[in-house]
């Protein structure tokens, strides 16, 4: 195995594992397809580019990205430490000077001595469109004896897709995110929702209607069912046809509609087409009147630990605002706390519920680590933590130390644990506060103490891994 860890990819998590390898001594080969190849949302030479909004979201800890900036801050993360110094005005938010903001981490890149950026595409022997040439660059002779960490992002290149869906499997990289959005299940009104699959519900000949609720109640099936009565349903779909949509980039337009049909477009067809898609109330009876519903939302366990819910069926490209305003009108989500909103976009990532562990580190094969947006944490600042959590266990793979595994308790731990934890229904995650195990004894009810509890326990922690040997090994 060589000394040094290639890097494919200068973006976020490129750049953040980069900058944790060199400051353990470690050399570093940075393949950056910029500025002699762009992806279509790209547009300037530097690293580390703000591709869409200059802000990293909330900087308040009882938020759940801005306790993951924190613990960064903490592990010393070049990208967050750098968007502070470039910070604009902007609330509460850690909002930036793009510009600044990616021409500082280049240069940080570039006068470090051990990090040598090499700006070529990484492409794939089996891409047949690629003139083989001997001075290409390939990912199977980059992967072959030395660590690599994959860090290409969600406009990964075509050809190095290619080398990718043949290191993962066919099956196993998607295109783009064509998501719903995703619940807090604790923000959900159970005296309107109830649990059950489809056909179990109806009540038994032998039960009274006392035993039959309670049953109801208390099954805790993957599924949680909320009714709609003929005017809610109907109230739903004038809201749901008339709600402003997201721009699309030119870009993603083609390759997404062709593939997964949004919630709005799907209602516009026809005021009954819900009721008889996703929608539909057949097999079910409302606990409350003992009737079958006119229609039923269905909402499918997200996470191992049924903290948070999909809405199933629910793609969708409205916006975010018109997200929350428009599906808190279903009953029993009028309080809802949306972790996650619906998507449809561009987006390159793997499975890594079955292809990554907790390190980012491919199953598959150990001297591949994959970060950022492509394996499935989404998000500016998700990205930086999940470039450090790998460059810092790529390192310790070549001092032959002992790996780095955060706690479940800290949002970088979660993130990568929700990432790599088995799950059917893999789609991208972000960070939340549904991701963190439940804080031990009483349940504090006030949620933005509960929170600060969360980021309270999760920030001691993050403290001790930085003061640990394990964590620091510099050279
Ligand atoms: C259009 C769009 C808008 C987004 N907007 C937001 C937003 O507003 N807020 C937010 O939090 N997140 C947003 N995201 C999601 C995500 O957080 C960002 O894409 C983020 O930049 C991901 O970081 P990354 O390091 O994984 O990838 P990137 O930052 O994209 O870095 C990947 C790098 O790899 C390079 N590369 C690709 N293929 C090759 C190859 N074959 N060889 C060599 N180099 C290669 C690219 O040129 C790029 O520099 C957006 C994503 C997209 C696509």
């Amino acid at each position: 195995m060589n000394e040094y860890i290639n890097i494919i990819g200068g973006g976020l998590a490129g750049c953040e594992a980069a900058y944790q390898i060199a400051k353990r001594g470690i050399k570093v080969k940075l393949y950056e397809m910029k500025p002699k190849k762009f992806s279509p949302a790209h547009s300037n030479g530097n690293l580390a580019e703000i591709v869409c909004s200059n802000s990293f979201k909330s900087n308040l800890l009882t938020n759940a990205c801005g306790l993951l900036k924190e613990e960064l801050r903490c592990l010393d993360s070049l990208l967050i430490k750098t968007a502070d110094k470039v910070r604009v005005p902007a609330g509460q938010a850690l909002a930036v000077d793009r510009e600044m903001f990616s021409k500082i981490v280049t240069n940080s890149i570039e006068n470090n001595k051990l990090i040598e950026i090499i700006n070529k595409e990484v492409i794939s022997k089996y891409d047949d469109n690629e003139d083989k040439k001997s001075k290409n660059i390939y990912l199977e002779d980059l992967i072959e004896d030395t660590i690599t960490i994959i860090a290409t992002g969600p406009l990964t290149s075509d050809s190095l897709s290619i080398g990718i869906k043949k290191l993962t499997g066919e099956d196993e990289l998607a295109f783009y995110d064509a998501a719903a959005p995703i619940i807090l299940k604790d923000s959900i009104d159970f005296n309107i929702a109830f649990y059950g699959d489809r056909y179990n519900e109806e009540k038994k000949k032998d039960e009274s209607i006392e035993e039959w609720i309670n049953r109801i109640k208390s099954d805790k099936s993957d599924y949680i069912n909320l009714p709609m009565n003929k005017e809610e349903y109907e109230n739903f779909i004038y809201e749901l046809i008339n709600a402003q949509v997201a721009e699309l980039h030119s870009f993603e337009k083609r390759e997404i509609f062709e593939g997964c049909m949004p919630i709005e477009i799907m209602a516009k067809r026809g005021i009954d087409t819900l009721r008889f898609g996703p929608l539909k109330p057949v097999g079910f009876e409302d606990p409350r009147t003992g009737k079958r519903p006119y229609a039923v939302v269905q909402l499918r366990q997200d996470n191992v630990k049924a903290s948070l819910y999909n809405l199933v069926g629910f793609q969708t490209n409205l916006k975010y605002g018109e997200q929350k305003r428009v599906f808190s009108m279903i009953p029993g989500l009028q309080n809802a706390e949306f972790v996650k909103y619906g998507v449809m976009h561009r987006n390159t990532f793997i499975n890594s519920s079955i292809l990554l562990d907790n390190r980012y580190n491919f199953r598959k094969k150990s001297n591949i680590f994959f970060a950022g947006q492509i394996t499935g944490v989404e998000g500016y600042v998700e990205s930086i933590s999940s470039g450090l959590v790998a460059g810092l266990n790529a390192t310790n793979m070549v001092k032959n130390s002992k790996q780095i595994i955060f706690s479940n308790e800290t949002m970088i731990g979660a993130l990568a644990n929700y990432i790599s934890t088995l799950n059917k229904n893999f789609q991208p995650m972000n960070a939340n506060f549904g991701i963190l195990p439940e804080l031990e004894g009483n349940k504090i009810k006030d949620k933005k103490k509960k929170y600060e509890e969360l980021s309270k326990r999760s920030l001691e922690i993050i403290k001790k891994y930085y003061n640990s040997e394990i964590y620091l090994n510099y050279e």
